[in-house]
């Protein structure tokens, strides 16, 4: 059974995450964006570019419908709920930290790849943060 790169339990039921949320991509008229038509290694891939909306990472339904849920929440509020004026609140800033840091993460795991060691991953969804 596979496990669930971000908590790296293998007994929770699996789901597609959508590495930049439809939310997202509509807001910044992102539709046509692509994410990538390079294969890891950087040759040229002979399969069909990749639109950002279709971007997926494996994660555990808990992971996905919880802290990350949460996360996607705070992330839309700090950047487009309010004018952005002044210095960012340390709140947000631990907010768009830890948006940034999941989001290259599971970009890298969609493309084979590993950002940070597999032990690491819980460390994204730290409840201090939540
Ligand atoms: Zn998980």
């Amino acid at each position: 059974m596979k496990s669930c790169l971000l908590c790296l339990r293998a007994d929770r039921p699996m789901t597609r995450e959508h590495v930049f949320a439809h939310w997202l991509v509509r807001r910044v008229h992102g539709g046509r964006l692509i994410a990538s038509n390079a294969s890891r290694g950087g040759t040229l891939s002979t399969t069909a570019p990749v639109r950002i909306a279709g971007v997926t990472a494996a994660v555990c339904a808990e992971c996905n419908a919880g802290w990350m849920s949460t996360l996607e929440d705070s992330f839309r509020r700090a950047v487009f709920a309010r004018p952005q004026v002044g210095t960012l609140q340390a709140a947000d800033r631990i907010t768009l930290s830890r948006w940034f840091t999941k989001t290259a993460v599971l970009l890298a795991h969609a493309r084979g790849g590993a950002l940070v060691d597999a032990a690491q991953g819980p460390q994204l969804g730290c409840r201090h943060a939540r």
